[in-house]
């Protein structure tokens, strides 16, 4: 957004401040690729002060809250902020304290996430000497960042203890809350018969209640008990604790957005990008993408004190890594499910929707270099910011 926007506002009349508590900027998408030794740590980390252009200033601190009756930012430290306009792009953590046993004992010895880049490093350093078990990927709660995340993950573990020579050691199972594979059914139904094909177990309807350290099992609220030796898990996702503190947020501290213009509900002068708003689609880097060009329109209308025109579709476009150098690709908003077909080009492709091929595996590490290049120096891609039916089958 400060690339975008510092183009065309002028810089004697509008300042533009970016906080973050953070200098590095993680690549996340490519957390998943560590534990298998494909990426490490440097392959996913640059400074976010390389991505700034001139004339923004970039403030490293904590945010202790908003006062957004008043205006106001106020920083760890106590210093204060004074904004016209503010845009909320303060994403999702996860929270692992919010499950009784999660972050107990066998955290991060034999249970791991792979949403932090200390879990994926961890979980790669235990994947170098294990001999084999059971293996059991859960998804705590919806929403979560990614959802086709998890399922790459046991996919590239099909493929990883393939080539070590250990998958019949292995024992892989998908416990998730859905019921299903994904969450609408053209998806479902081809990631469901990819993961029956590769011979990993999915356990739909389970909804996480705890973690037995003792017994190694987890736990769900209608007391089904699933064992692993390693557990690979998605904690709860919730929006910063400043949203919080804020006063801001729903019970999981996602800010409540207008899903078309991406303005918060409560305050006019606020608009929500990214992980950070409630709105009913993916949390998805490529969705952060998309929403980003309605944001901006609406941004510059209200401050020209214009009808915001610009409506956000809910456009997330997932390239689903699938394992022996394969991928899947969907493309999907609030109201069209994910269909086959091809993409970006009708007819030609190169990408496969709903299919597995070896170009959609060429398409998912491509990204990274989009990711870099493109999406954060806030340039166009080359594809339509709205879903397009066209090369899209919708039987
Ligand atoms: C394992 C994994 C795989 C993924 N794969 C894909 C994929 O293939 N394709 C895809 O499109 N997306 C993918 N994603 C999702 C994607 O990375 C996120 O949706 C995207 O990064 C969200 O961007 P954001 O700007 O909303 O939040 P973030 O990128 O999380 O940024 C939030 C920023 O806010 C700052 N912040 C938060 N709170 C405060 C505070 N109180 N004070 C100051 N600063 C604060 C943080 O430091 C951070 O810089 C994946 C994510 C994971 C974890």
């Amino acid at each position: 957004m400060a690339n975008k926007l510092r183009k065309v506002l002028e810089r004697d009349e509008w300042e533009i401040t970016i906080v973050d508590k953070h200098t590095t900027h993680y690549y996340q998408p490519g957390f998943l690729f560590i534990p298998f030794g494909i990426y490490n740590k440097n392959d996913v980390i640059k400074s976010k002060a390389d991505f700034i252009p001139s004339g923004v200033k970039m403030l490293i601190a904590d945010i202790d809250k908003v006062a957004p009756e008043e205006n106001k930012i106020l920083l760890e430290g106590g210093k204060v902020l004074n904004y016209d306009y503010l845009i909320v792009a303060t994403g999702t953590r996860t929270a692992p304290e919010e499950t009784p046993g999660l972050r107990d004992k066998l955290w991060y010895k034999s249970i791991f996430d792979f949403y932090t880049v200390e879990g994926a490093v961890a979980l790669r350093e235990f994947f170098k000497s294990w001999e084999g078990g059971r293996l059991v990927m859960n998804i705590a709660e919806l929403p979560f960042k990614c959802p086709v995340a998890p399922l790459e993950f046991v996919f590239l573990a099909d493929a990883y203890f393939t080539e070590i020579g250990i998958r019949d050691k292995v024992k892989i199972s998908y416990v998730t809350p859905l019921p299903g594979a994904f969450t609408k059914p053209k998806a479902t139904k081809m990631l469901g018969e990819l993961l029956e094909e590769k011979n990993i177990e999915v356990i739909p309807d389970f909804y996480l209640e705890s973690v037995d350290n003792e017994k190694k099992v987890i736990r769900s609220y209608d007391e089904k008990e699933i064992p692993f030796d390693v557990l690979t898990i998605v904690p709860v996702n919730m929006g910063d604790e400043m949203v919080e503190r804020s006063g801001m947020g729903d019970d999981l501290n996602f800010i409540p957005t207008d899903k078309h213009t991406l303005r918060s509900e409560k305050h006019e002068n606020i608009f929500v990008l990214g992980d950070a708003s409630n709105i009913p689609t993916s949390k998805a880097g490529s969705v952060v993408h998309f929403a980003s060009e309605v944001l901006f329109e609406n941004l510059l209308s209200a401050i020209e004190g214009r009808e915001m025109k610009a409506k956000f579709d809910g456009h997330a476009n997932c390239y689903i890594e699938t394992g022996f150098g394969k991928g899947s690709i969907i493309d999907f908003n609030y109201k069209t499910e994910p269909l086959a077909g091809t993409f970006p080009l009708p007819g030609i492709g190169p990408f496969g929707l709903l299919r597995n091929t070896k170009m959609n595996h060429y398409g998912k590490v491509l990204f990274r270099w989009i990711y870099w290049h493109i999406l954060l120096r806030g340039k166009e891609l080359p594809i339509e910011n709205e879903v397009t039916m066209a090369g899209k089958k919708k039987n």
